[in-house]
């Protein structure tokens, strides 16, 4: 990168950083997290956001999808629990949004298509509920189609495009982003004061202040469809476990892309044959270099 020169968050920063689970700790202390979206032509991505989210520390974690979908997940996710947040018929179901208050932090868009059903769901999330939202895949879509709701909003909001992602949000060219990612996503980052994620083989973390730091792990193992959900479920734990938000989601960049490094290095896995739930399963290896 040529536009700036910015910190790199390393493995010294992780272990600094990582919040340590007392022993005293009981489920409720470690956080109550939901994930919304998928659909029945994408049941597995929330399947891979909540098992991440579970893998990584998460209390509690609920799954809020179609109704259809739910055994499908279910079946992947035994520890979650479920909740409909779609009828038979694609009807939002109202309260379904204001519950969302009563979790720590909230994970929407993977799998959830493009529905107008999903859209307004995604906006009055990102209107309405005053937690920690992390916004992802098709929940990215969404809200480009209102971003005067995403600054308008007051509780942190995080996003995580990958490059495609960002230029379609910044209304640019995916050679753009890359001849300056730095200052293109600041800019981002302070005009709707967001949390911004930009994923690649670099990942670069913004925050609404503008501060950055970047994290270097990860492999092409990881260029395969899933690995941004697993990615998008580390980051809600994380942040449903730690009340400083921009080491919470380095860790999580850091520690999933040294997950997929680890899996190659142990021999278990190469670049070609690593999946997105490879790397939920391998976490813990990663993970043993820092607590
Ligand atoms: P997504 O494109 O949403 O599935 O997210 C892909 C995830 O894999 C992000 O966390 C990327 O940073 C990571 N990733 C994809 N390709 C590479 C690569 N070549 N090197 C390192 N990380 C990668
Ligand atoms: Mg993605």
């Amino acid at each position: 990168f040529s536009d700036q020169k910015q910190m790199r968050w390393q493995h010294m920063d992780v272990q600094r950083t990582f919040p340590k689970r007392t022993s005293f700790s009981h489920k409720g202390s470690h956080g109550k997290g939901a994930v919304v979206g998928g659909q029945l032509s994408m049941p597995g991505s929330v399947a891979l956001t909540a098992r991440a989210a579970l893998r990584s520390g998460a209390g509690l974690l609920t799954v809020a999808t179609v109704k259809d979908n739910i055994p499908v997940v279910a079946n992947q996710c035994v520890e979650a629990m479920y909740h409909v947040w779609r009828d038979d018929q694609g009807i939002l179901i109202d309260d379904s949004v204001s519950s969302l208050n009563h979790y720590d932090a909230i994970a929407i868009g993977m799998g959830m298509g493009r529905a107008d059903e999903s859209q307004k769901l995604t906006l009055r999330i990102v209107n309405e509920i005053n937690r920690p939202v992390i916004v992802d895949a098709d929940g990215l879509y969404h809200i480009k189609s209102d971003l005067e709701v995403v600054r308008a909003r007051l509780a942190p909001l995080v996003i995580t495009p990958h490059l495609g992602e960002m230029a379609m949000l910044t209304e640019t060219t995916i050679a753009e982003i890359k001849q300056a990612p730095f200052s293109i996503t600041k800019q981002f980052a302070q005009k709707y004061q967001v949390y911004v994620v930009l994923k690649g083989k670099f990942t670069i973390i913004t925050t609404p202040r503008g501060e950055q730091v970047v994290t270097d792990t990860g492999n092409p193992g990881l260029a395969k469809g899933g690995s941004g959900d697993v990615l998008s479920g580390v980051i809600l734990a994380f942040m449903m476990q730690h009340n400083e938000r921009l080491p919470a989601i380095a860790n999580a960049c850091y520690l999933h892309g040294l997950t997929a490094d680890m899996s190659i290095t142990s021999g278990r896995h190469t670049e070609t044959d690593l999946l997105a739930s490879d790397v939920i399963d391998e976490l813990s290896v990663a993970f043993r270099t820092i607590v």
